[in-house]
């Protein structure tokens, strides 16, 4: 396309994990497709600047300096963030927000978002978890069901690479596996305990979006095998791992449809009367602050779950005073998140003998047994959780100070094993849950700030109690000593899975988005990302979000060819 072109059949805002599939889906059936993406231009291989480098070659050895925390103490909490790896997560002082309720906001702005820190955990939901809020009272249904999504689910799996095992379970369906990782001694140990004791506890491998064995569409789209070096959220220069910008992105470019445009703020969609619908979008260079309008016929919004709901509630007209599609004046509520707040870990006497031999870029998942598809009767919370776990070796003493020649001496020994664990809650989408505009202050390119009014609330609290006790409990029925549980006491956004806002659903009285993720008032604008969602289930969501995405992509499609949209 020529640069100075600002007509396109779709605009997609944002180039994060669903921006990108937007964009790849969009440009594979042909739509001239333009994506807007307010951070900086990252390309594969060649902007990933600490991929390669050994832990003296970092100024610090790969810790923080005093300085970076100092002027970022926000953001430098968020998992993962060191010193090879700061360099894709926003800083402080650019991006403020309001926090009406403490509330850790972790960002990403750039070509790719988030897809390149993530952790890459990517289990189905299940098929309970779209109907049980409704069922069991604490929710509303969502407008599609298991089987809408499950052939979506197939069709994401397939390309962009997801190992895992058949399990054959009804809390996480099976998916289109590549091998998964191998349990280590004790992670089979764990596994075999607790589903001797419990019978229905289930500690299955890792379904993570890992290249474990590439298949031909994974060589064609340049990617290999992960080596295991678990540096992924530096950039993966084997694309081991996915990524928009080692996959769907340059997927995408192949087609010759996608224009991507980094360092362009969307400031607001524009809203037709006459037409009825949206137009385009409304965008702020991120060094000069032109404003540029672009022109599409339809407009997907992907800038990620509370970035979409500020696009929205800033895209006002006399149509929509309160926010585009805003009718049900719902649009920043029931924001949700997943509960990562407690975690527990013990050390395990015997297998002194065995080790393990490669790293493992996955964890073990203990699947879900609480409240599925139904209220279990010991339970005093609504929801399930999943389990994340593993069992690992330390080395040398770990009494040892972590310095000097005892240091390195003891280094050369093998300490004891131990097992982790940690929980991912399903949180109650709660109305009183919101993000909205601030009044008065506004960001550098004249955008108001985003107000944070999100809380825990008592049903987060009584799970994790009984998280605890459940977690306590398996450790000690897998032999551990030494038990620990933990409640990290964090403010919600730290558990990195914002969702809601622009809920979906088949009442526009109640929800924002249709069946097939269109603004229910304005349907050739697009909601895919985690604001679409109408409650948090307990399975990592970022899968979940490609797969509405290209389901929707597939809709709308259709729809154009109809001349609907
Ligand atoms: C440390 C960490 C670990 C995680 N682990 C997992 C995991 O294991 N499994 C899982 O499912 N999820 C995980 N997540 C969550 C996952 O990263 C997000 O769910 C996912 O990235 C959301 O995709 P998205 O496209 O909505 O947003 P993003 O990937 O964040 O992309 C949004 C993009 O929109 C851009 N943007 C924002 N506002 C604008 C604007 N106004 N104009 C233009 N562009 C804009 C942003 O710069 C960004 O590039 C993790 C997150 C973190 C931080």
């Amino acid at each position: 396309m020529p640069p100075q072109a600002t007509s396109f059949d779709a605009i997609v805002v944002g180039s994060g994990i669903s921006g990108g599939w937007a964009a790849k889906e969009l440009c594979e059936k042909g739509l001239k497709t333009l994506v807007l993406e307010r951070g900086r231009n990252v390309v594969h291989l060649k902007d990933y600047p600490t991929m390669n480098l050994n832990p003296w070659e970092l100024p610090h050895r790969g810790a923080v300096s005093r300085q970076v925390l100092k002027e970022n103490p926000l953001i430098s909490k968020a998992a993962g963030y060191g010193e090879d790896t700061m360099h894709f997560f926003i800083k402080d002082r650019d991006h403020p927000y309001v926090q009406e309720k403490p509330f850790d906001w972790i960002r990403g702005y750039q070509v790719g978002g988030k897809s390149i820190i993530w952790g890459r955990a990517c289990q189905r939901w299940s098929k309970h978890e779209f109907v049980t809020p409704e069922k069991l009272g604490y929710g509303m249904n969502w407008p599609i069901g298991y089987e809408d999504v499950a052939p979506w689910y197939s069709h994401v799996e397939k390309f962009i690479g997801v190992c895992g095992n058949a399990d054959h379970l009804e809390a996480m369906p099976d998916g289109e596996f590549l091998p998964p990782f191998e349990f280590n001694c004790v992670e089979k140990h764990l596994k075999d305990s607790l589903l001797k004791r419990y019978g229905n506890r289930h500690v299955v491998q890792g379904r993570w979006a890992h290249l474990s064995q590439p298949k031909e569409i994974h060589l064609q789209q340049g990617r290999g095998t992960c080596q295991a070096r678990n540096l992924c959220m530096r950039g993966c220069p084997f694309g081991g791992y996915f990524s928009s910008n080692a996959s769907t992105l340059p997927w995408a470019a192949k087609t010759g449809n996608l224009t991507i445009r980094p360092d362009s703020v969307v400031h607001s969609i524009i809203y037709d009367e006459a037409k009825g619908k949206a137009t385009g979008v409304r965008v702020i260079d991120a060094h000069t602050h032109a404003i540029t309008e672009y022109q599409s016929r339809i407009v997907f919004v992907n800038a990620s779950a509370l970035n979409t709901n500020l696009i929205l509630l800033n895209s006002t007209s006399s149509r929509f005073p309160h926010g585009l599609g805003n009718d049900s004046g719902l649009l920043g509520k029931y924001i949700c998140h997943h509960n990562y707040r407690t975690g527990a870990s013990g050390r395990l006497d015997g297998f002194e003998d065995k080790y393990y031999y490669i790293r493992n870029p996955t964890e073990c998942i203990l699947v879900n047994f609480r409240n599925l598809g139904k209220q279990d009767a010991d339970a005093d919370f609504v929801g399930g959780y999943t389990t994340f776990t593993g069992g690992y070796r330390e080395r040398g003493e770990t009494q040892v100070e972590r310095v000097g020649g005892v240091y390195k001496e003891s280094l050369t020994k093998p300490g004891p094993w131990g097992i982790y664990m940690y929980m991912q809650g399903e949180t109650i989408p709660r109305e009183t849950n919101t993000v909205s505009l601030h009044p008065t202050q506004k960001d550098q390119w004249g955008i108001p700030l985003l107000v944070t009014s999100v809380g825990y609330d008592d049903n987060s609290e009584r799970m994790i109690r009984d998280w605890q006790k459940q977690a306590k409990e398996m450790l000690a029925v897998a032999g551990c000593r030494d038990v620990e549980v933990r409640d990290n006491n964090w403010a919600p956004g730290l558990d990195i899975h914002e969702m809601g806002g622009a809920r979906m659903g088949n009442d526009p009285k109640k929800s924002l988005l249709n069946k097939w993720n269109q603004l229910h008032a304005c349907q050739n604008v697009f909601v895919t990302d985690g604001a679409c969602m109408t409650s948090t289930g307990n399975q990592s969501p970022s899968i979940l979000y490609m797969t509405l995405t290209a389901r929707a992509v597939d809709h709308a499609a259709q729809e154009m060819a109809r001349q609907n949209l």
